[in-house]
């Protein structure tokens, strides 16, 4: 993806490198980190939820507390500069949008980079937890050291356009929390039955990866080859059929709450395809 000379966002905190008092989960690995990898886009209470199940099923693992400024090395302050850039795409793309749709002023989120843990109006996270959306204060939440072990200990896969689907993703679920799909979603699962529940919440997800398409339709000049394949390959990996496979050895698709590797793909490739923020309905079409 073509990024150096696109402008950088306001909205960036970068925390890494600053004095935390939150704890950092090291170690890992193996299966583990394949796991981790899976949670990608996860996001909110559900990465967390299954960010702890990896800490409790992972006895080796320290925990260390974050002391001091540390430097940044010059792999982190690129990873940095990218996620910055692929911020301020999803910016402009939905400032765009949200003016030739007719849906007012888009109300801009905030990215927060982090190492080790971070505490969120959602609660405290940790790495483990991967990277969410937390809709209590409007930010992204992304840990960049999760990604670089990804590339430097599982290889190629998981490349940077993998992470910047993924930052468009959580964007997404912050243009359903403006949008008020969030809230709706949040209302009706009150009254419904846990399965029916997850159903909602399957709709969200592929909604948030259709809203990543879209992202990736308006920035296609930027776009090298392989970067969209990177993408589809995320998506694909982060479904829920292929992530119980890994973690139970069993699929249950009453429990899945992210849809499955063919429905992620199929609602990002009709974003990128399209570029039709009106074909956004996944619930009329998946429910
Ligand atoms: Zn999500």
């Amino acid at each position: 993806m073509k990024w150096r000379d696109y402008r950088k966002s306001d909205n960036v905190d970068d925390r890494r490198g600053m004095s935390g008092t939150g704890k950092a989960v090291l170690g890992g690995g193996g299966i583990i980190g394949i796991i981790a990898f899976l949670l990608i886009t996860f996001g909110g209470e559900q990465g967390q939820q299954i960010g702890n199940v990896i800490n409790q099923m992972q006895p080796a693992q320290q925990e260390t507390t974050v002391e001091g400024a540390k430097e940044l090395t010059p792999e982190q302050k690129e990873i940095g500069d990218f996620a910055n850039a692929v911020f301020a795409m999803t910016e402009d793309t939905w400032t765009k949008i949200f003016q030739e749709e007719n849906l007012g002023e888009y109300q801009k989120p905030e990215m927060v980079l982090f190492t080790g843990g971070v505490e969120t109006a959602c609660g405290s996270a940790t790495s483990a937890s991967g990277p969410f959306y937390c809709p209590g204060d409007n930010k992204v939440y992304m840990d960049l050291d999760f990604f670089e072990e990804l590339k430097t200990r599982f290889g190629a896969k998981g490349g940077d356009f993998a992470i910047a689907y993924v930052i468009a993703h959580e964007v997404g679920h912050h243009v359903q929390t403006v949008l008020g799909t969030s809230a709706q979603v949040r209302k009706k699962q009150q009254s419904l039955s846990e399965e029916d529940a997850n159903k909602l919440s399957v709709c969200q997800e592929l909604q948030a990866d259709f809203y990543a398409g879209l992202w990736a339709k308006y920035n296609q000049d930027r776009i090298e080859v392989g970067d969209l394949e990177e993408a589809i390959d995320a998506a694909h990996a982060v479904g829920d059929d292929a992530i119980q496979t890994k973690m139970q050895g069993h699929v249950q698709p009453e429990k899945f709450t992210h849809g499955t590797s063919a429905q992620r793909k199929k609602w990002f490739t009709r974003g990128f395809q399209t570029g039709d923020f009106k074909q956004h309905n996944t619930f009329a079409e998946e429910l």
